[in-house]
């Protein structure tokens, strides 16, 4: 039988395909699923949008590029001082004698020196103004003696010609790519759009992100905390997480354990969103409907997925009258939640925006304390990393790791990753990580 390589393959079809799985129990999900390959399904099977929309530039930090953007102009347009100083033709600067120029006009930046300059003249020229037509050294002030009012001498050896002028285009040439389609929009971007001349871009549309918690035990802010209930934290980590992917949110609260209130929000959900993420339910115990209820309205998998914290884990796609949905049913502990957002969800929901490769870069750096580690599943361990008095990366563990545990992830500043097959980490091995900041 020849599996279909195209865009219909079934989740199914993929599982057994990328998980080695044989094909025998078609509806028989993997086990102990790798965190490698339960990423590569996912790749697989989500669909990148194709809805784009024109934006002004300042709406466009975080979005994504739908298209390549050209410059229409040379950046800058002329040559231009990069110093305040004295323009002149620099052909005639000798390495052994001082030389002399006669001072004729001055340039400033926005308003040029109108006439050209000869032979052993100069203009007085300030950082950015354009080069005068004859000119194409500067001398800074502090490297010349103005000698009265009308003239400047240069000591020898201490300037070439061509020094101190930036080139017409040196930053971005005419007809060049400026930014490539999906990328996604830093603020250095949006600096660069702006000294193009350009207002507006194309984007990827928002995608909408329907999202909710499940459980009996959970109560919103506001609400009176009953004995043995405990406040909803997963819909505020995954609002943030969710608002820093520059998704349109569709916050739909809490659900209780119930199967017609579950099968309700869902179908809600997968009506209004491109993606519906849910917290809590998909483990085994008796109140977990949810797993239950995604499986009958769509081609969902329930996976246990080696790794720690975030093994239990539901994926798929989502069906509900005519409309459809991705689904991700994360695990319900708050840790675990934000592991399965940062290593799964993450990169499918930029993969569906159409950007480019997101993967998380990993950094190496020193255990400073040894760290327990089973080999045969993915660990995400809360670090806090810091540089020590040799100027290298050294990083600890913070306290204790349990999944249910959020302040170590508030505590911490990085995450350690240890791969699949790695074993314990003594003092001193080396380990990745990611850092959870870098520059705004
Ligand atoms: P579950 O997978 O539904 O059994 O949930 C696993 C653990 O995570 C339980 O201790 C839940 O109380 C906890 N939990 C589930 N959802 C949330 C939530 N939204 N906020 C905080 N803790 C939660
Ligand atoms: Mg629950």
């Amino acid at each position: 039988m020849i599996t279909s390589e195209t865009k219909n393959t079934s989740l199914n079809d993929l599982i057994h395909r990328l998980s080695g799985c044989s094909g025998a129990h078609p509806h028989e999900h993997p086990r102990d699923l790798s965190v490698n390959k339960a990423q590569e399904i996912i790749a697989q099977f989500i669909q990148p949008i194709h809805q784009v929309e024109k934006i002004g530039i300042l709406q466009a930090l975080g979005r994504i590029l739908a298209e390549d953007v050209i410059s229409g102009m040379s950046v800058p347009a002329h040559d231009n001082s990069a110093m305040d100083g004295y323009a002149f033709a620099g052909d005639a600067l000798s390495e052994t004698d001082e030389s002399t120029y006669r001072i004729v006009g001055a340039a400033y930046a926005g308003r040029p020196f109108q006439g050209s300059v000869a032979e052993g003249e100069c203009v007085r020229i300030m950082t950015g103004a354009v080069m005068p037509d004859g000119c194409d050294t500067v001398v800074p002030i502090e490297l010349s003696d103005q000698v009265g009012d009308t003239q400047i001498k240069i000591p020898a050896g201490r300037l070439q010609a061509g020094n101190n002028r930036r080139r017409a285009g040196e930053d971005l040439a005419i007809g060049k790519t400026a930014l490539r389609k999906g990328k996604r929009i830093r603020p250095a971007d949006l600096g660069l759009l702006a000294s193009l001349g350009i207002a507006e871009i194309t984007v990827q549309r928002r995608l909408r992100v329907a999202f909710f918690s499940t459980g009996d035990e959970l109560r919103s802010l506001n609400e009176p905390l009953d004995v043995g209930c405990i406040y909803d934290s997963n819909r505020y980590t995954l609002h943030a997480m969710l608002t820093r992917l520059g998704c349109e949110l569709i916050d739909m609260g809490v659900v209780k354990d119930d199967p017609i209130l579950l099968e309700s929000c869902f179908r809600n959900a997968t009506e209004s969103a491109d993606v519906v993420i849910t917290t809590g339910g998909v483990s085994v115990g008796d109140a977990d409907y949810t797993r239950q209820i995604m499986s009958q309205l769509g081609e969902v998998a329930s996976w246990s997925i080696a790794m720690r914290p975030g093994r239990p884990m539901a994926f798929g796609k989502l069906n509900s009258n005519g409309k459809s949905a991705y689904l991700f049913g994360l695990p319900g502990n708050p840790v675990a939640v934000m592991v399965t957002f940062y290593f799964f969800v993450k990169q499918a929901l930029l993969h569906m925006q159409g950007a480019e490769n997101a993967t998380p870069i990993l950094v190496p750096a020193t255990s400073k304390f040894p760290i327990k580690k089973r080999p045969g599943r993915t660990e995400y361990q809360r670090g806090i990393v810091e540089l020590n008095a040799q100027g290298e990366l050294e990083v600890s563990i913070t306290g204790s790791q349990g999944s249910g545990i959020l302040r170590s992830m508030s505590e911490a500043n990085c995450m350690i990753v240890l791969d699949h097959d790695h074993n314990e980490v003594h003092a001193g091995d080396r380990v990745k990580l990611v850092l959870f900041d870098g520059l705004i």
